[in-house]
């Protein structure tokens, strides 16, 4: 009843709900503008406020007597080692740092860019950038150096901060090759970049660019929080949109702790001092919001997990960490329950723990796939919930309101509207769907607080983008539909975005990738349902003319050259050589078509096709191939 209140209230009176849930902010200015509309249909919110992001996550806790709560519970697995920071000493952690970055000549404004492991020092810089109001920029570290040169080119960033390595299992993984590769690429030059050694690698240090992180700290003075307007950038978080070219959401200040500190409480229930595990990475958007930010700002313990849900020992590790910690809430990506799954079907693992501090598991950023649901639901006897939402919201979108006692959950939802969030089905001429008729996922303006009003740069993609589909609406890329009751069923992309193992990836970068290879004539990259990553990526390729490769050698070649491009994280394993590619008579690619086929759904075949050959031709070779069982109806 409350929740469902809770939600009417945000549609009819947005300006007081929002006003009111501004009061849990500890302003240095309180807003008296709550909502401004622009002409181009983006929003402001609270735009006369001041504040500073990192006093919310750390100063206001010390100053409120809590110095001595936990803050971040650093566990590595990877590297058997623990830590625990309290707000006190994470306070003086961040202080010092941002001192360190102050005398490097970092003020407000400036771009900062974070290549690093999860490792505490991580999210000590994403809070000093926060405090000083620099702008932080954190790729995630599976990224290969052209994609991380593709964010230098972008965000421009005056500092560059890594480490010696990352440890994926035990493998470990030099940071530095790749950084200098990626500065080498760039047109743009950071003027430094400060390099955490790690134990296990030590990097070459280049003079005059490259500084140790301690020594940078050496003598740092801490430093206060710069006071920043409510829509001042916090971070640019960079995500994959249909082309080539990543999109840089850039997250504001203001509406980010209102929405944030909402979420934290009434989506996910977690109150001071609990605490709470966000299972990703600071390289992603769930680290920002409910690694760092959320949590810290709402006082909670939060943890830091450096390891993986399998190997590191084995599939009991989240269990493990649950009991170590008596966690309250986690939220993860299903993926991560697959692969536990794999190992421990039967939960004996499970069973060596007691997870009783657990109340809720919430997960997002895949399809919640019914036979994981199932499985995880009855094995820790925990809710489960399914809640959806983007990069480019920042936080959820639909989910239960647990802190206001909702439970409600039905098998393939994503649950309901948040509050502040009007999501409506629409046909491809703009109206309303009818409940339970499937069309595209999009949201009614105004967004709520927390969502990107821009990228970073480029307003007129933002747009072009999120808001030139429908009129009066942003466009999520989603497609979907709502039920009699207001639950909403997130069926997947409309557009040539992936996602595998939860991350979101572009098969536009990886085809333009493809075709740089001299024996690639044309190629469709399309993502195929795969039972343990969620999707994976394959390509269909057409040969130039007298190309002399085996078809082997190409697959292999194409397939490194991902890696080498993009990284290991795209999971590009498999290049099919086609006769012919489907297309329309103006020569786009029939990709919806070829998602079908791969994915041995059936499909109507398209009316703007010529030739129907091909697509029984395409529809062969894969099942030879060994990817589909297609049928076309
Ligand atoms: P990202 O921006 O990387 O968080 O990816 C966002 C996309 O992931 C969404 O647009 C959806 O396509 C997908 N997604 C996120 N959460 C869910 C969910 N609970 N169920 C289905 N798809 C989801």
């Amino acid at each position: 009843m409350q929740a469902m209140n809770a939600r009417q209230a945000a549609e009819n009176t947005p300006e007081h709900f929002w006003a009111k849930a501004a009061e849990q902010v500890d302003w240095f200015k309180k807003p008296n503008q709550v909502l401004l509309s622009n002409p181009d249909g983006t929003h402001q919110w609270f735009a006369d406020g001041e504040l500073n992001t990192c006093y919310l996550a750390l100063d206001r806790h010390v100053e409120a007597g809590q110095g001595d709560r936990l803050a971040l519970i650093y566990d590595s697995p990877v590297t058997q080692s623990k830590k625990t920071y309290t707000y006190q000493q994470l306070l003086d952690e961040v202080s010092h740092f941002a001192g360190a970055l102050k005398r490097l000549g970092v003020g407000k404004g400036d771009g900062v860019i974070i290549y690093m492991p999860m490792v505490p020092e991580a999210g000590i810089a994403m809070l000093a950038c926060a405090r000083l109001g620099a702008v932080h920029s954190v790729v995630f570290g599976g990224f290969a150096p052209h994609e991380l040169a593709v964010r230098i080119d972008d965000a421009k960033p005056k500092i560059l901060l890594t480490a010696s390595c990352g440890i994926e299992f035990d493998r470990v993984i030099e940071y530095k090759p790749l950084v200098d590769a990626a500065i080498e690429e760039a047109q743009h030059q950071p003027e430094k970049v400060i390099v955490l050694q790690r134990p296990q690698a030590n990097a070459t240090l280049n003079d005059p660019m490259d500084l140790d992180w301690h020594e940078a700290l050496k003598g740092a003075e801490p430093t206060g929080c710069t006071a920043l307007q409510s829509t001042d950038p916090l971070y640019i978080m960079y995500t994959s949109g249909t082309t080539g070219k990543p999109k840089g959401v850039l997250r504001d200040n203001g509406s980010h702790a209102v929405a944030l500190l909402y979420a934290l409480r009434n989506v996910y229930n977690m109150q001071e001092g609990d605490a709470w595990w966000g299972i990703s990475d600071i390289g992603w958007v769930v680290g920002h919001s409910f690694i760092i930010y959320g949590p810290l700002m709402g006082g909670c313990t939060s943890v830091f997990y450096e390891g993986k849900p399998v190997r590191t020992p084995d599939a009991g590790a989240f269990w493990r960490v649950i009991q170590e910690y008596q966690v309250k809430g986690i939220f993860c990506a299903p993926t991560a329950f697959r692969a536990i799954r794999k190992e421990d079907p039967e939960g004996e693992l499970f069973k060596r723990y007691d997870v009783s501090s657990l109340k809720h598991i919430f997960v997002a950023g895949e399809k919640l796939d019914s036979p994981t649901y199932h499985w995880l639901h009855e094995l820790s006897q925990k809710p489960v919930y399914d809640h959806w939402w983007q990069t480019e919201t920042g936080w959820p979108v639909t989910a239960p309101l647990t802190g206001l006692g909702e439970t409600d959950i039905r098998a393939g939802s994503t649950n309901r509207c948040v509050p502040g969030y009007n999501v409506q089905v629409l046909r491809p001429d703009g109206t309303q769907a009818e409940a339970n008729e499937m069309g595209s996922i999009a949201i009614k303006l105004p967004l709520p607080p927390g969502v990107a009003q821009t990228l970073w740069g480029d307003h007129q993609r933002y747009l072009n983008a999120y808001l030139g589909t429908f009129p009066g609406y942003y466009h999520t890329g989603d497609g979907g539909y709502i039920d009699e009751a207001g639950f909403v069923y997130i069926m997947g992309r409309t557009d040539d975005v992936i996602n595998v193992s939860g991350h979101r990836l572009s098969t536009g970068e990886m085809e333009e990738v493809v075709a740089t290879h001299p024996a690639v004539a044309e190629c469709a990259v399309i993502g195929v349902a795969d039972e343990l990553k969620g999707q994976l990526p394959i390509g269909l390729i057409l040969l130039k003319d007298g190309a002399n490769i085996s078809h082997d050698t190409l697959e292999k070649e194409l397939i490194a050259l991902v890696r080498e491009k993009i990284g290991a994280l795209a999971c590009f394993q498999r290049a099919l050589v086609v006769k012919r590619l489907p297309k329309t008579r103006s020569g786009k690619i029939l990709r919806a078509v070829l998602r079908k086929i791969a994915d041995g759904q059936d499909y109507a075949p398209p009316s703007t096709i010529d030739d129907l050959s091909i697509l029984t031709e395409i529809t062969e070779q894969l099942r030879e191939a060994g990817i589909s069982e297609t049928k076309s109806e």
